[in-house]
């Protein structure tokens, strides 16, 4: 059986403080908060999903934000940085943009692309990419057009801790194709048209988990059919992978590939419109039913989380 993945679903990251976390990525990114809700292992904690204007597998980015959490360090058994794609013409709107927040960048060539490699504010390395491939965003916000915005992933820069058998996981399990090799990097390309260029790199050192680094990196499946066979595939395959969970805007199951990094297999389906009309996503905490009579104490706990429109952008 080959199965073949078209790309990143979503990629999960650890931050701190979230106000600071959602000014960065719907404040200066512009991209839309889609969902709101607590981390269900830990109900004190947000979890912050940030996507185009309805959260389409390939655009996600979700955040657990632990304020006071250990700063972690980017390295191998991880996704070291992670890769937004924007319309072709758009690369000056975000120099200028970044100029504007005074946020320090680095301007560079991989594979024959011009990147603007920057971090957020808790350490994350994120890199800017234009390309003709894609949908476009339909989201405008605070200073950021439809025309300029982040389509979505453009794809991830994979450290691992055995890169001969991650590269073998991306082709004979997740169905990516290598596409090219230049200098430390080799680079893989999924069937897909966002969230589907994978750069493994060859050397990294040892990473450490904390705030400023990405908990997982979370692979597309067309629907439950699918992902019941994508379960089955990566078993077949020697890897240990949990069962079936229900993570409410998709079902997800897990492994830790060779390399050290958290691999997921998320749904499409249902999205993020299953709970919430599309006029209002994000707007208000949502919290699972369990979780519901625990309402006003979690609201009590949590720090402030709002989308606004920040000073400079006034
Ligand atoms: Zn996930």
């Amino acid at each position: 059986m080959m199965k073949k993945t078209t790309g990143i679903h979503h990629i999960t990251a650890i931050v701190g403080n979230p106000q600071e976390n959602v000014d960065f990525y719907a404040g200066v990114l512009g991209l839309r908060l889609v969902k709101k809700t607590v981390n269900f292992d830990d109900p004190g904690t947000y979890h912050l999903y940030f996507g185009n204007e309805q959260g389409s597998p390939g655009t996600i980015i979700t955040f657990f934000p632990w304020p006071d959490a250990y700063q972690g360090r980017i390295g191998s058994g991880q996704v070291g940085v992670t890769t937004y794609v924007v319309p072709v013409g758009s690369l000056a709107f975000w120099e200028e943009r970044l100029n504007k927040f005074q946020i320090e960048f680095t301007k560079y060539t991989r594979f024959g692309e011009t990147y603007l490699e920057f971090d957020d504010p808790h350490g994350l390395h994120l890199e800017i990419v234009e390309r003709e491939e894609g949908q476009d965003s339909e989201w405008s916000f605070g200073g950021v057009p439809a025309q300029h915005a982040i389509k979505g992933f453009g794809g991830a820069v994979l450290l691992s801790a055995n890169p001969l058998e991650t590269m073998k996981v991306l082709t004979e399990v997740m169905g990516l194709e290598r596409i090219g090799e230049e200098d430390d990097f080799v680079r893989f390309r999924a069937a897909g048209d966002m969230g589907n260029i994978i750069d493994v790199k060859k050397t990294a050192i040892p990473g450490r988990m904390g705030v400023g680094t990405v908990h997982h990196i979370a692979w597309r499946a067309d629907d439950y059919e699918d992902h019941e066979a994508w379960r089955e595939h990566v078993s077949q395959h020697g890897q240990q992978v949990t069962p079936i969970i229900d993570r409410q805007y998709f079902n997800a199951i897990y492994f830790r590939e060779p390399g050290a990094i958290l691999f997921e297999i998320a749904t499409d389906p249902p999205g993020f419109l299953h709970n919430e009309p599309f006029e209002q996503l994000g707007e208000k905490l949502l919290l699972p039913p369990w979780l519901e009579p625990k309402r006003a104490e979690l609201e009590s706990i949590l720090l402030p989380a709002e989308v606004r429109v920040l000073e400079v952008d006034k």
